[in-house]
Protein backbone atom coordinates (compact mmCIF):
# COMPACT_ATOMS: atom_id res chain seq x y z
CA UNK A 1 0.00 0.00 0.00
CA UNK A 2 1.11 3.35 -0.70
CA UNK A 3 2.61 5.65 1.95
CA UNK A 4 0.67 8.60 2.43
CA UNK A 5 2.01 10.16 5.37
CA UNK A 6 4.69 12.41 3.64
CA UNK A 7 7.67 10.75 4.68
CA UNK A 8 9.61 8.02 3.25
CA UNK A 9 10.29 4.44 4.94
CA UNK A 10 14.01 3.45 5.33
CA UNK A 11 14.97 2.39 1.65
CA UNK A 12 16.72 -1.18 1.27
CA UNK A 13 16.05 -4.08 -1.38
CA UNK A 14 16.25 -4.33 -5.20
CA UNK A 15 17.75 -1.14 -7.14
CA UNK A 16 17.90 -1.12 -10.81
CA UNK A 17 20.66 0.55 -12.51
CA UNK A 18 20.08 1.41 -16.21
CA UNK A 19 23.38 1.62 -18.47
CA UNK A 20 24.98 -0.38 -15.60
CA UNK A 21 27.44 -2.07 -17.47
CA UNK A 22 30.05 0.55 -17.58
CA UNK A 23 31.51 4.07 -16.00
CA UNK A 24 28.95 5.63 -13.77
CA UNK A 25 26.25 3.13 -13.71
CA UNK A 26 28.67 0.04 -13.34
CA UNK A 27 30.80 2.02 -9.92
CA UNK A 28 27.13 3.09 -8.86
CA UNK A 29 25.70 -0.80 -9.43
CA UNK A 30 29.49 -1.84 -7.17
CA UNK A 31 29.09 0.47 -4.67
CA UNK A 32 25.33 -0.10 -3.51
CA UNK A 33 26.02 -3.64 -3.46
CA UNK A 34 28.16 -2.55 -0.75
CA UNK A 35 25.65 -0.97 1.06
CA UNK A 36 22.97 -3.18 1.30
CA UNK A 37 21.45 -2.91 -1.82
CA UNK A 38 20.76 -6.50 -4.82
CA UNK A 39 21.43 -4.76 -7.72
CA UNK A 40 19.69 -5.15 -11.38
CA UNK A 41 22.55 -3.64 -14.00
CA UNK A 42 20.52 -3.41 -17.54
CA UNK A 43 22.73 -2.96 -20.73
CA UNK A 44 22.55 -2.21 -24.22
CA UNK A 45 25.47 -3.69 -25.84
CA UNK A 46 28.22 -5.28 -23.69
CA UNK A 47 26.82 -8.38 -22.10
CA UNK A 48 30.10 -9.36 -20.75
CA UNK A 49 31.16 -6.07 -19.07
CA UNK A 50 27.84 -5.96 -17.42
CA UNK A 51 28.56 -9.77 -16.03
CA UNK A 52 31.78 -8.62 -14.84
CA UNK A 53 29.41 -5.97 -13.05
CA UNK A 54 27.16 -8.75 -11.62
CA UNK A 55 30.02 -10.93 -10.52
CA UNK A 56 31.53 -8.14 -7.97
CA UNK A 57 28.16 -7.37 -6.49
CA UNK A 58 27.53 -10.79 -5.82
CA UNK A 59 31.20 -10.93 -4.25
CA UNK A 60 30.42 -7.84 -1.84
CA UNK A 61 26.96 -10.36 -1.29
CA UNK A 62 24.38 -9.11 -2.93
CA UNK A 63 21.99 -10.97 -5.12
CA UNK A 64 22.33 -9.42 -8.75
CA UNK A 65 21.17 -9.99 -12.33
CA UNK A 66 22.25 -8.14 -15.94
CA UNK A 67 19.49 -7.64 -18.09
CA UNK A 68 19.29 -6.45 -21.87
CA UNK A 69 17.31 -3.97 -22.61
CA UNK A 70 17.44 -0.40 -24.81
CA UNK A 71 16.08 2.00 -22.56
CA UNK A 72 14.19 4.06 -25.56
CA UNK A 73 11.89 0.50 -26.44
CA UNK A 74 9.20 0.71 -24.41
CA UNK A 75 9.08 -3.39 -24.73
CA UNK A 76 12.58 -3.68 -23.02
CA UNK A 77 11.28 -1.41 -20.36
CA UNK A 78 8.60 -3.66 -19.32
CA UNK A 79 11.00 -7.03 -19.31
CA UNK A 80 13.33 -5.33 -17.55
CA UNK A 81 11.50 -4.00 -14.54
CA UNK A 82 9.57 -7.55 -14.71
CA UNK A 83 12.66 -9.65 -14.71
CA UNK A 84 14.20 -7.41 -12.02
CA UNK A 85 11.21 -7.91 -9.55
CA UNK A 86 10.60 -11.66 -10.28
CA UNK A 87 14.25 -12.26 -9.60
CA UNK A 88 14.86 -10.41 -7.06
CA UNK A 89 11.93 -9.12 -5.31
CA UNK A 90 9.93 -5.70 -4.56
CA UNK A 91 11.88 -2.46 -6.42
CA UNK A 92 12.64 0.56 -3.96
CA UNK A 93 15.39 1.85 -6.11
CA UNK A 94 16.33 2.97 -9.37
CA UNK A 95 19.17 5.17 -10.90
CA UNK A 96 18.19 6.59 -14.42
CA UNK A 97 21.76 6.32 -16.08
CA UNK A 98 21.44 5.39 -19.44
CA UNK A 99 22.60 8.09 -21.75
CA UNK A 100 24.32 8.88 -24.88
CA UNK A 101 26.18 11.64 -26.64
CA UNK A 102 26.32 11.97 -30.35
CA UNK A 103 29.95 13.11 -31.85
CA UNK A 104 30.57 16.59 -31.07
CA UNK A 105 28.80 19.31 -33.60
CA UNK A 106 27.43 22.54 -33.54
CA UNK A 107 23.67 23.07 -33.69
CA UNK A 108 23.86 24.34 -37.62
CA UNK A 109 24.92 20.61 -37.97
CA UNK A 110 22.21 19.07 -36.64
CA UNK A 111 20.45 16.72 -38.35
CA UNK A 112 16.44 14.92 -37.32
CA UNK A 113 17.68 11.10 -37.02
CA UNK A 114 20.65 12.11 -34.51
CA UNK A 115 18.35 14.75 -32.36
CA UNK A 116 15.53 12.05 -32.26
CA UNK A 117 17.58 8.83 -31.35
CA UNK A 118 19.34 10.99 -28.60
CA UNK A 119 15.91 12.37 -27.00
CA UNK A 120 14.44 8.81 -27.35
CA UNK A 121 17.38 7.52 -25.05
CA UNK A 122 18.37 10.12 -22.73
CA UNK A 123 14.44 11.47 -22.20
CA UNK A 124 11.90 9.20 -23.43
CA UNK A 125 13.89 5.95 -22.04
CA UNK A 126 14.46 8.13 -18.71
CA UNK A 127 10.74 9.02 -18.30
CA UNK A 128 9.51 5.07 -19.10
CA UNK A 129 12.14 3.77 -16.70
CA UNK A 130 10.73 6.32 -14.13
CA UNK A 131 7.09 5.73 -14.88
CA UNK A 132 7.60 1.67 -14.57
CA UNK A 133 9.31 2.35 -10.71
CA UNK A 134 6.75 4.97 -9.48
CA UNK A 135 4.04 2.02 -10.38
CA UNK A 136 5.91 -0.49 -8.71
CA UNK A 137 7.25 1.59 -5.77
CA UNK A 138 4.30 0.38 -3.71
CA UNK A 139 5.85 0.87 -0.31
CA UNK A 140 7.97 4.14 -1.18
CA UNK A 141 11.50 3.83 -2.36
CA UNK A 142 14.11 6.55 -4.07
CA UNK A 143 14.62 6.89 -7.52
CA UNK A 144 17.72 9.31 -8.61
CA UNK A 145 18.00 10.27 -11.81
CA UNK A 146 21.45 11.02 -13.76
CA UNK A 147 21.44 14.43 -15.56
CA UNK A 148 24.86 16.61 -16.44
CA UNK A 149 26.29 19.82 -15.66
CA UNK A 150 25.34 20.58 -19.21
CA UNK A 151 22.14 20.89 -18.50
CA UNK A 152 23.42 24.27 -17.27
CA UNK A 153 26.05 25.13 -18.95
CA UNK A 154 24.85 24.32 -22.63
CA UNK A 155 27.57 22.03 -24.16
CA UNK A 156 28.34 24.71 -26.82
CA UNK A 157 29.89 23.41 -30.40
CA UNK A 158 29.52 20.14 -28.92
CA UNK A 159 26.38 18.69 -27.61
CA UNK A 160 23.60 21.56 -27.05
CA UNK A 161 21.08 18.48 -28.30
CA UNK A 162 22.24 16.47 -25.17
CA UNK A 163 22.55 19.06 -22.80
CA UNK A 164 18.96 19.94 -23.70
CA UNK A 165 18.20 16.41 -23.22
CA UNK A 166 19.48 16.54 -19.65
CA UNK A 167 17.43 19.64 -19.03
CA UNK A 168 14.43 17.63 -19.82
CA UNK A 169 15.67 15.21 -17.25
CA UNK A 170 16.08 17.72 -14.97
CA UNK A 171 12.73 19.22 -15.35
CA UNK A 172 11.33 15.21 -14.60
CA UNK A 173 13.26 15.18 -11.57
CA UNK A 174 11.03 18.62 -10.28
CA UNK A 175 7.56 17.42 -11.28
CA UNK A 176 8.03 13.73 -10.61
CA UNK A 177 9.50 14.99 -6.68
CA UNK A 178 6.49 16.80 -6.13
CA UNK A 179 3.97 14.26 -7.72
CA UNK A 180 5.28 11.42 -5.53
CA UNK A 181 6.15 12.93 -2.10
CA UNK A 182 3.29 11.86 -0.80
CA UNK A 183 3.83 7.93 -2.04
CA UNK A 184 6.56 8.03 -0.23
CA UNK A 185 8.86 8.60 -3.05
CA UNK A 186 11.78 10.62 -3.62
CA UNK A 187 13.16 11.64 -7.26
CA UNK A 188 16.13 13.35 -7.06
CA UNK A 189 19.24 14.32 -9.74
CA UNK A 190 22.85 13.73 -9.79
CA UNK A 191 24.48 16.63 -12.32
CA UNK A 192 27.85 14.90 -13.16
CA UNK A 193 30.43 16.87 -14.66
CA UNK A 194 33.69 16.00 -16.29
CA UNK A 195 33.69 12.44 -15.23
CA UNK A 196 36.52 9.65 -16.96
CA UNK A 197 34.59 7.37 -18.47
CA UNK A 198 33.90 6.17 -22.31
CA UNK A 199 31.47 8.70 -22.90
CA UNK A 200 34.39 10.97 -24.42
CA UNK A 201 35.26 8.65 -27.08
CA UNK A 202 31.75 8.26 -28.13
CA UNK A 203 31.58 11.59 -29.04
CA UNK A 204 34.69 11.32 -30.68
CA UNK A 205 37.03 12.76 -28.54
CA UNK A 206 38.91 10.24 -26.23
CA UNK A 207 41.12 13.13 -25.00
CA UNK A 208 38.34 15.05 -23.84
CA UNK A 209 38.79 14.67 -20.00
CA UNK A 210 42.26 15.95 -20.30
CA UNK A 211 41.63 19.20 -22.75
CA UNK A 212 38.98 20.22 -20.19
CA UNK A 213 40.47 19.83 -17.22
CA UNK A 214 42.38 23.39 -17.07
CA UNK A 215 38.87 24.72 -16.53
CA UNK A 216 37.32 23.00 -14.19
CA UNK A 217 38.13 24.98 -10.54
CA UNK A 218 39.64 21.99 -9.01
CA UNK A 219 41.82 21.20 -12.44
CA UNK A 220 40.71 17.77 -12.72
CA UNK A 221 37.64 15.55 -13.85
CA UNK A 222 36.09 13.46 -11.71
CA UNK A 223 35.68 9.46 -11.46
CA UNK A 224 32.61 6.98 -11.72
CA UNK A 225 33.53 6.32 -8.09
CA UNK A 226 33.05 9.46 -7.04
CA UNK A 227 29.94 10.07 -9.22
CA UNK A 228 28.79 6.94 -7.69
CA UNK A 229 29.32 7.80 -3.91
CA UNK A 230 26.56 10.97 -4.43
CA UNK A 231 23.50 8.88 -6.37
CA UNK A 232 23.98 5.96 -3.43
CA UNK A 233 23.85 8.69 -0.87
CA UNK A 234 20.46 9.82 -2.29
CA UNK A 235 19.20 6.21 -2.74
CA UNK A 236 19.66 5.43 1.01
CA UNK A 237 17.86 6.53 4.41
CA UNK A 238 20.27 8.92 5.17
CA UNK A 239 18.85 11.45 2.50
CA UNK A 240 15.55 10.67 3.91
CA UNK A 241 14.13 14.24 4.03
CA UNK A 242 16.07 15.40 0.44
CA UNK A 243 13.65 15.10 -2.54
CA UNK A 244 13.13 17.61 -5.98
CA UNK A 245 17.01 18.21 -5.38
CA UNK A 246 20.22 18.44 -7.88
CA UNK A 247 23.64 17.09 -6.54
CA UNK A 248 26.56 18.88 -8.63
CA UNK A 249 29.62 16.54 -8.87
CA UNK A 250 31.64 18.60 -10.97
CA UNK A 251 34.90 20.26 -9.12
CA UNK A 252 32.82 23.53 -9.52
CA UNK A 253 32.65 23.42 -12.87
P1 LIG B 1 29.34 5.39 -20.65
O1 LIG B 1 30.64 5.05 -19.97
O2 LIG B 1 29.32 5.66 -22.11
O3 LIG B 1 28.29 4.22 -20.29
C1 LIG B 1 26.99 4.32 -20.80
C2 LIG B 1 26.15 3.21 -20.26
O4 LIG B 1 24.81 3.37 -20.75
C3 LIG B 1 26.61 1.84 -20.71
O5 LIG B 1 26.35 0.92 -19.65
C4 LIG B 1 25.72 1.55 -21.91
O6 LIG B 1 25.49 0.17 -22.14
C5 LIG B 1 24.44 2.20 -21.45
N1 LIG B 1 23.54 2.58 -22.54
C6 LIG B 1 23.80 3.38 -23.60
N2 LIG B 1 22.70 3.49 -24.37
C7 LIG B 1 21.74 2.72 -23.81
C8 LIG B 1 20.41 2.41 -24.15
N3 LIG B 1 19.82 2.90 -25.24
N4 LIG B 1 19.72 1.58 -23.33
C9 LIG B 1 20.31 1.06 -22.24
N5 LIG B 1 21.57 1.32 -21.86
C10 LIG B 1 22.28 2.14 -22.64
O7 LIG B 1 28.68 6.68 -19.97
P2 LIG B 1 28.86 7.37 -18.53
O8 LIG B 1 29.85 8.48 -18.69
O9 LIG B 1 29.03 6.37 -17.46
O10 LIG B 1 27.43 8.07 -18.42
C11 LIG B 1 26.42 7.62 -17.55
C12 LIG B 1 25.42 8.75 -17.38
O11 LIG B 1 26.11 9.88 -16.83
C13 LIG B 1 24.79 9.23 -18.69
O12 LIG B 1 23.43 9.54 -18.49
C14 LIG B 1 25.58 10.49 -19.01
O13 LIG B 1 24.85 11.39 -19.80
C15 LIG B 1 25.84 11.02 -17.61
N6 LIG B 1 26.95 11.97 -17.53
C16 LIG B 1 28.23 11.57 -17.79
C17 LIG B 1 29.25 12.51 -17.72
C18 LIG B 1 30.70 12.17 -17.99
O14 LIG B 1 31.53 13.09 -18.10
N7 LIG B 1 31.06 10.91 -18.10
C19 LIG B 1 28.96 13.83 -17.37
C20 LIG B 1 27.66 14.19 -17.12
C21 LIG B 1 26.66 13.25 -17.20
P3 LIG B 1 26.53 -0.73 -23.03
O15 LIG B 1 27.76 -0.92 -22.15
O16 LIG B 1 25.83 -2.04 -23.22
O17 LIG B 1 26.83 0.02 -24.25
Amino acid sequence: MALRYGHTRAVSGLVVITGGSRGIGAATARLAATRGWDVCVSYRQEAEAAAEVVADCRTAGAAALAVHADVAVEEDVLALFDQAQDRLGPLRGLVNNAGIVARQSRVADLDAARIGRLLAVNVVGAFLCAREAVRRMTEGGAIVNVSSRAAVLGAPGEYVDYAASKAAVDALTVGLAKEAAEDGIRVNAVRPGLIETDIHASGGEPGRPARIAPTVPMRRPGTAAETAEAIVWLLSPAASYVTGSFTDVSGGR
